[in-house]
């Protein structure tokens, strides 16, 4: 609540805040019938997937939004999976015809951007999704693996666009669920479904699916695995660390999930003196409203800007910037970003004291 009393002076639009965090978003009926469609292929339950496929027609997915998942799935349970899903899809589609059902066909992928190749495409596309570029050992390990990730299954797979991000990562942690002795992945999904704006209803949401679907033991290892990441989550808003994407004490509280209608989030923020986010940028921009305090703006390249409660800065698709209090008085701002079909916030090196100090 203090953080809806921070607004309180911009009260008119306090009020639709306040509107909308009451109604947090569940999956809707397509995207709950992802869920089950992505666990029996994962899982390889035949029987259950075809009663899925069709609870998945019936509910508006197109044949191929369902051939998307399935073919998705691959990358996660590997062919055979993915094969014999496919042949449970046919035959249904057959079964349906025979009965005079024809279900609608559904749109094909856009071509992929012909002036980059799968590594530069798919290697974007993975630093969007995740947040930040992806490095770890095991890709130092085995370089072969990194390639193959990022070709293929963010370059050539996620490129494809039958299926946005958010629905691809609620078919991929649907899978990771059911799978079993995939937590680590888990884990990473939850984090990214929502770094990719899935709410934390939207994420139980797809628990308690496994849960009543796949299976209790499944279930309850899910719930256990978001349990633990929105802990973090919730201990990483009120910390200082040297890892985190912030300088000193930051609070984040999400007002605006994004929905079916609107692919936009809002959050405020409140900076501690002295505290200031890394440098970073936002694929689709970014919106910041002073509501509280004064903020330091700056883009890369130009001066830092000093700016004063009520204060509005639009900040352009891709540039890069950081944002946060002064050393003097904490400073709360409404961040907006805009269209996140784009992809969320991309995070960058740490923002040194002398450039938070500088006067220019
Ligand atoms: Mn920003």
């Amino acid at each position: 609540m203090k953080y809806l009393l921070i607004g309180l002076s911009l009260s008119i639009m306090m009020d639709s805040v306040k509107a909308n965090t009451v109604y947090d978003e569940s999956l809707n009926a397509r995207q709950q019938c992802i869920v089950t469609i992505a666990a029996f292929t994962a899982n390889g339950n035949l029987a259950k997937l075809n009663n899925a496929i069709h609870e998945g027609l019936e509910a508006g997915l197109t044949v191929s939004e369902i051939k998307e998942v399935i073919i998705q799935m691959y990358a996660y349970a590997g062919f055979p999976r993915s094969l014999n899903a496919l042949h449970t899809m046919m035959d249904i589609l057959k079964e349906r015809k025979s009965k005079g059902i024809n279900d609608p066909e559904g749109k094909k992928s856009s071509p992929y951007p012909n002036n980059k190749s799968s590594l530069e495409f798919g290697s974007e596309n993975q630093t969007r999704l995740v947040g930040s570029p992806v490095k770890g050992d095991v890709y130092e390990f085995a370089p072969a693996i990194d390639q193959f990730l990022k070709e293929h299954l963010f370059g050539d797979i996620f490129g494809r666009d039958i299926l946005d991000w958010q629905t691809r990562e609620v078919a991929t942690i649907a899978a990771l669920a059911s799978l079993g002795g995939t937590d680590n992945q888990l884990r990473s999904h939850f984090k990214v479904g929502m770094n990719n704006g899935l709410t934390k209803d939207q994420l139980d949401n797809i628990v308690s699916i496994i849960r009543t679907k796949v299976g209790e033991t499944e279930g309850n290892n899910a719930a256990k695995i978001l349990r633990a990441v929105l802990g973090l989550e919730e201990g990483v808003k009120k910390e200082k660390s040297a890892n985190s994407n912030f300088v000193g004490t930051v609070s984040v509280k999400m007002l605006v999930n994004p929905d079916s209608l609107f692919n936009t989030q809002m959050g405020a923020v409140t900076f501690e003196p002295g505290a200031r986010t890394n440098w970073h940028y936002h694929p689709s921009g970014q919106i910041l409203i002073i509501t509280d305090g004064t903020a330091y703006y700056q883009e890369k390249g130009k001066p830092k800007q000093i700016l004063s409660k009520g204060q509005i800065v639009k900040c352009p698709p891709n540039v890069q910037h950081w944002h946060g209090a002064t050393q003097h008085g904490s400073m709360t701002h409404l961040a907006l970003t805009p269209d996140l079909k784009m992809g969320g916030v991309v995070w960058l090196q740490k923002v040194t004291d002398e450039e938070y100090e500088s006067k220019k």
